[in-house]
């Protein structure tokens, strides 16, 4: 699987970028649209910064 879709942001607790396929949920927020991603690396569901 390959992705041309930029990262999702960076794991707000060890820094790594998440990459898109990382994602689990999008959502609504009263800022916008927000997700739910897992960190590939602490492997725990993060709001990617
Ligand atoms: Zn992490």
């Amino acid at each position: 699987m390959s992705s041309t879709r930029p990262p999702l942001g960076g794991c707000p607790h060890c820094g790594t970028e998440i990459p898109d396929y990382r994602l689990l949920i999008e959502y609504e927020t009263a800022d916008g649209p927000s997700v739910f991603a897992e960190c590939p690396s602490c492997e725990d569901v993060v709001t990617p910064a």
